[in-house]
């Protein structure tokens, strides 16, 4: 079963409102096992919806419509229909007893316009709208049955979910299984993945890969009968190829894995932060229940600071400066001590675009870590701009996190 979906509007052809019916739609739909063939966008013109549907009824076999179902003249999309399907529009009494209804409920006037929201192709199965006023109505013409569904989008979505899903439900109840994993990973390029999964392929299966800085994401997608096995095998091949790059396979980010983590260890966690500003303690703090594991985060941006609050020696500084080995260890003991936690973590780097040395170019990032058993650091070199150094500092300090509980605690 082919479906299309048509969705209308100037304001959508001309980028001011992004078509987020399509989107919603699409990933519905797909989820539960359709195939969604085709996908066009029209102005508010008769002309080009006429030509829409023209199309999609020769194409798919069944058609949901978006918007142009309003009371203002631009709304087209009823009149259109009853000339495409070749009968007269007429007052259909169900449809205006409902939106008298929505108005009622609402306290608001019964206008002349709103009786054209009424008007609907003779023969049409009207589809009543809980949710605002313009009906929504159902046509089944040459094989093709149409929906035709108000552009709000929490009206669209509603609709979608109370008529057409049902509908589509009811008539392919035996249609193939949708599956998708995404496997979630940080620390290898595409390419350097697409070199270890080569071959891992199977028949039934397509893996996609979609970046999402600065991780990348790996898509198991399956369609079929029988396909859970089969996506769990190949995930669990993909993992084993990858190893601990991979940080989650069920979709959850990497401070909430780390949150886990930290959790199930009884671990406290207080962070240190100068060139990411506060972001590290940010995405930490975006975890609900974090503040079972992390106890602080202190900014710490200028040379007062890192002395005054962590305690780092003034001399240590301007021997090593700020961006330097010894001095976010010192900063890594200087939190974890001043608030008692099992690990300090600590950033300072040099996130640009100015500052920059031959010695330490822009990008140049030192991460310390103080734990039980020491102190330690990491240099690296980021390429990017201020910002995409900002979040990379705070994904790789997380990611140090995350190792060094799965493989040291
Ligand atoms: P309409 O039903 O065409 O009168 O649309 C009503 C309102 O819904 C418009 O003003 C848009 O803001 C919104 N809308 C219509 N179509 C879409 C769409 N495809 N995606 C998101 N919003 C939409
Ligand atoms: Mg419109």
């Amino acid at each position: 079963m082919n479906l299309e979906v048509i969705t209308t509007g100037d304001e959508i052809v001309s980028g001011i409102t992004l078509d987020t019916n399509f989107h919603w739609i699409a990933g519905r739909l797909t989820e539960l096992g359709f195939n969604v063939g085709f996908h066009t966008s029209v102005g508010d013109s008769k002309e080009l919806i006429l030509n829409a549907l023209e199309i999609a009824g020769k194409r798919s076999s069944v058609v949901i419509v978006s918007g142009g179902l309003g009371p203002t003249p631009d709304d087209l999309t009823a009149e259109v229909a009853s000339l495409f399907f070749g009968v007269p529009l007429e007052l259909n009494k169900e449809a205006l007893y409902m939106v008298e209804e929505r108005l009622r409920e609402r306290g608001r006037k019964f206008l002349e316009a709103n009786k054209k929201q009424a008007y609907l192709p003779k023969g049409a199965t009207v589809l009543k709208n809980l949710w605002g006023t313009a009906p929504g109505f159902q046509f089944e013409n040459k094989g093709v049955t149409f929906f035709f569904l108000p552009g709000v989008p929490k009206e669209f979505k509603a609709m979608v979910e109370e008529y057409v899903i049902p509908y589509l439900n009811k008539r392919c109840p035996n249609r193939d299984v949708y599956r998708v994993k995404t496997i979630k990973t940080f620390g290898l390029r595409e390419s350097e993945i697409a070199e270890r999964l080569r071959g891992i392929e199977r028949e039934g299966i397509k893996i996609g890969f979609s970046p999402s800085f600065p991780e990348v994401h790996i898509r198991v997608v399956a369609r079929g009968k029988e396909v859970d096995s089969l996506v769990s095998k190949t995930v669990n091949d993909i993992v084993s190829r990858l190893g601990d790059h991979v940080f989650s396979t069920e979709g959850e980010t990497l401070e909430e894995v780390v949150g886990k983590l930290l959790f199930q260890r009884g671990l406290i966690l207080s962070v240190a932060e100068s060139c990411t500003g506060g972001l590290l303690a940010h995405r930490i703090t975006n975890v609900p229940g974090s503040s079972n594991y992390f106890n602080r985060g202190v900014v710490v941006y200028s040379n007062e600071s890192k002395v005054e609050i962590l305690g780092v020696p003034e001399e240590m500084i301007s021997s090593f400066g700020a961006v330097s080995a010894e001095v976010v260890k010192a900063m890594a003991d200087g939190i974890r001590r001043i608030s008692n936690s099992d690990l300090g973590v600590a950033i300072s780097g040099i996130a640009g675009p100015g500052g920059g040395t031959p010695e330490k170019p822009v990008g140049t990032v030192f991460i310390g870590m103080s734990h039980s058993k020491g102190t330690e650091s990491k240099r690296y070199l980021f390429k990017g701009t201020r910002e995409e150094i900002k979040v990379l500092s705070s994904e790789t300090a997380l990611d140090w996190i995350r190792k060094f509980i799965l493989n040291d605690v």
